[in-house]
Formats: structure tokens, sequence, C-alpha cells
């Protein structure tokens, strides 16, 4: 006897992000090869203990991945004035083709004029106004990690966006926006939900893909997830036992998707992998040798 539903395919992203990393080694020896080492800097202000496992797991996997990285820690007590110059100081210096600010700032800090001031071509965060307006725009620019990691991932599990109705939950700087404007240059049809929207579930119902990115742990009900969509989670929250669970319900979903990402291992693995795709993107256009990286070798670009 057949069983009702079979329970959805796993969207592995620990193993697709080795994968994009194994890529992105591959680039860095071609560049490496004509003299260029891709070069990451990372500023961290204050003493945060998530930033500082972020900031180390970035540090680690892009050295593993050939990339020179600069971690530079300043005080939480470092004046807006001592970032500003640290990030001054980076932009001037060729070695450094990247600049990641790690976010969020200690409070106190201004941090729009800090991204502003980071060199668009070396913002591999891309959460500059230039490469925000270059997104919207369909221009070449540096997608962020995050929305740029669901699109590969998408991409390399073969999920199909043109003409998809991709509903997107969280309208944020750093995932839901971006992600909506990629989709679109893929050809989808996007909707867009908040905290405003009226009847979450009727929306989350019509989606041939789900992106829940929104930082409330199990939102997202399975029981609302239409039979065969896809399902992207990228939330991480903390559960009462301590360990991570996402923004999606997951063994309920599990039963109604036809792919699903698991927390963890699924969104989050495919954002570092990301960052380095960026880096190493960022210092081919630096040494005017975008052309030496192979197709899929570099992060998703807008048409
Ligand atoms: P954020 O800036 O706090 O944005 C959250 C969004 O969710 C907002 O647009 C908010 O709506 C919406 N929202 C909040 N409650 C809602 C509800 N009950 N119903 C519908 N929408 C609701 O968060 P973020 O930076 O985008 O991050 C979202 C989640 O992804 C977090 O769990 C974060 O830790 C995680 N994250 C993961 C990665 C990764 O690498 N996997 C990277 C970045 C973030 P309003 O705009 O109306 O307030």
């Amino acid at each position: 006897m057949e069983t009702e539903n079979a329970l959805a395919r796993i969207l592995d992203g620990k193993a697709t992000a080795k994968a994009v990393r194994a890529d992105v080694a591959i680039s860095v020896a071609k560049l490496e090869a004509q003299g260029v080492r891709p070069g990451l800097a990372v500023v961290l202000v204050g003493d945060d203990p998530a930033s500082q496992v972020y900031v180390r797991n970035k540090d680690r996997a892009a050295t593993e991945a050939g990339i020179a990285v600069d971690t530079v820690r300043l005080a939480a007590d470092a004046s807006q004035t001592t970032v500003m110059e640290t990030l001054q100081r980076l932009n001037a210096d060729p070695a450094v083709h990247g600049i990641l600010l790690q976010l969020p700032l200690p409070e106190g800090f201004d941090e729009a004029p800090l991204l502003l001031a980071i060199d668009p071509a070396k913002d591999v965060d891309g959460l500059h106004p230039e490469n925000v307006a270059a997104l919207v725009q369909g221009r070449r620019g540096l997608v962020p990690c995050t929305p740029a990691g669901c699109i590969e991932l998408l991409d390399r599990a073969g999920v199909e966006l043109k003409g998809a109705h991709v509903v997107i939950v969280g309208r944020s700087m750093l995932v839901g926006k971006p992600l909506a404007q990629l989709v679109l240059a893929r050809h989808a049809t996007v909707t867009i939900c908040h905290s405003r929207t009226r009847d979450l579930a009727k929306h989350v119902g019509e989606a041939d893909v789900v992106v829940a990115a929104v930082g409330v742990a199990r939102l997202i009900q399975g029981e609302w997830v239409r039979p065969g969509a896809v399902v992207l989670d990228v939330g991480i929250n903390r559960g009462e036992d301590g360990k991570l669970v996402g923004d999606v319900d997951y063994d309920s979903a599990r039963e109604k998707a036809a792919a699903i990402t698991p927390v963890p291992g699924g969104v989050g693995p495919m954002t570092i992998a990301m960052l380095l795709s960026n880096t190493v993107l960022a210092a081919a256009r630096q040494a005017g040798m975008e052309s030496a990286l192979g197709e899929g070798e570099s992060s998703p670009r807008v048409p």
C-alpha cells in the first residue's frame, strides 16, 4: 500500500556549501596563478559571543579556501571615528578585496555611515546603497550572502524559479528584500509577507517556494504548506531546550513539502560559502580578471 505523502527531500546546505567552497578554492588557485591572492578583512567591534563565533567560522572557512583573512578586532568602547578610519584604511589596502563589518555593532554606534564608508567594490556583504541599487536596477554588483546562498541552493538542487510563485516571509534589508529582487530577476512571481500581513497561512499556502526569514521559532506550520512546495528556512532561533530551530515547523512541513532545508545545516552554511564566493568575485573584478573565473564559480548575478 502506498503512503499518502512521501517525506520531503532534504536540501542539504552543508553539502552544497562544501561544493561551493570547493569551487571557490579552484577560483582562488586560478587568481593566485595570475599573482592575485584574494584577501578578506573582517572587522569585529566588541565582544558579542554570537558575533565572535560567526567571525571565527568565517575566518576558518576563508582560510581553508585559500583566501587571506585579516580579522580586525576593536574594543566595544572604540569610537565611531576609529571604526571609520579602520574601514578607510582597508579600502585603501590593495591586498584587501573584501571588507565585512560584522553586525550588529555594540550600542552607540551609527551603522549607516559606516556601511556607506565601505568601498562598494569591496562590500562583500552587499549592504552598501550602491550595491542595493545595483540589485534593484539589474546592474552588476555584490549581492548579500544569505539571499545569494538561498538562490545558489535552489539552483544546485535544480529548482526552477521561472514562473514560480515565491512567497517570502520577512522584509529585512539583509534577507527578505534582496531575495525578492533576486527571485524577480529569475522571473518568479513574488509575494512578500511581514508582521502586518493579514492571513499569512493563506499566502504561504499559495506558494511554489516558501522562504521563511522571520526570527520566530516554528512560525510557519506544515498544514499551511501546499503539497509539493519547496521550503527554505532562513531562521535561526534558540529553542527552549537550547537547540537551534528554524522559522518553520520542520516535522509537519516535511510531510507536505517536496523539498525542505533543515536548521541547522540548511541556509546557514550557504551564507558563509557565498561570502567566500563574493570575496573571490570582488578580487577578480578589482584585478580585471573576472573572465578568468569559470561559469558557476562566483555568486549569483542579476541578468
Ligand atoms: P529581521 O530584520 O528581524 O526581520 C524579520 C522580518 O520578519 C521582518 O520583516 C518582520 O516584519 C517579519 N516578521 C516578524 N514577525 C512576524 C510574524 N509574526 N509574521 C510575519 N512576519 C513577521 O530579521 P532578519 O535579519 O531578516 O533575520 C530573519 C531570521 O533569519 C532570523 O532568525 C535570523 O537569525 C536569521 N538569519 C539567518 C541567516 C543565515 O545565515 N541562515 C542570516 C541572516 C539572518 P516587519 O518588517 O513588519 O517588522
